[in-house]
């Protein structure tokens, strides 16, 4: 099973995503993550888009369908991904339904996270991610646990482009390139809408209800 996980910045794909692969074991090719480990790294691809990340812009098509390509066409990962952050425009879905075609695989479902910009805005300013596992917190709606043995309070980090400037930048962003990709999809009758605003784990238990009826 191939899933696309969609939404605007900040929708939860990620932490719902992180359920995803366990349950259903799949792999999460994030394109987000992709670039930051570039940026980190500071390889000569990181450092030609770190200020476009930054600013909330998007990386040039070429750049992504190579980063996808790779992996697309590992038989380790064959119909087992699940897409979040990818296709963000219509150029890159078109794309990906070759690459699909040509690695004899398709998309099953698009599950879509659907959130205002406010809260939105809220959510990513209390974005925290643990440096250590890569798991995603909220500092506000779920920090992480006393308990916890892995994210203690000194491995939590801010990523650069979690602002409020900036989350607005990324939503417009988002709402200009992004929701073509919908009717894109729509079209193929893959679209499932799922209230990305109710608790993540009542947001997951819909999301597992689509993907259970897939998996048979
Ligand atoms: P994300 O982690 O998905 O929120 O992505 C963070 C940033 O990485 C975005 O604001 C873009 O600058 C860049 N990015 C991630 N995925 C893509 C993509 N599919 N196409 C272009 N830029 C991307």
């Amino acid at each position: 099973m191939n899933i696309i996980i969609f939404g605007p910045p900040g929708a939860g794909k990620g932490t719902q995503s992180e359920f995803i692969v366990k349950k259903f074991n799949l792999f999460k090719l994030s394109t987000g993550d992709l670039l930051r480990e570039e940026i980190n790294k500071e390889t000569s691809l990181g450092l030609k888009i770190t200020s476009i990340v930054n600013s909330g812009s998007l990386v040039s098509d070429d750049i992504i369908n190579s980063l996808i390509e790779n992996i697309v066409s590992n038989q380790t990962y064959k119909n087992k991904i699940i897409f979040d952050g990818y296709p963000r425009n219509l150029p890159q879905a078109e794309n990906l339904n070759k690459l699909l075609l040509k690695y004899d695989q398709r998309i099953d479902i698009v599950i879509r996270l659907k959130v205002s910009l406010n809260v939105i805005k809220k959510r990513i300013t209390g974005r925290v991610i643990c440096s250590k596992c890569g798991k995603t917190f909220n500092e506000f709606f779920n920090p992480p646990k006393d308990n916890e043995k892995c994210c203690k309070k000194e491995f939590l980090q801010k990523r650069d482009d979690d602002n409020v400037d900036v989350a607005i930048k990324r939503f417009e962003t988002y709402e200009n390139s992004t929701e073509p990709v919908l009717d894109f999809y729509k079209k193929m009758n893959l679209v499932k809408d799922v209230n990305g605003e109710i608790d993540i784990e009542s947001i997951y238990s819909k999301i597992n209800d689509y993907l259970s009826v897939i998996e048979g």
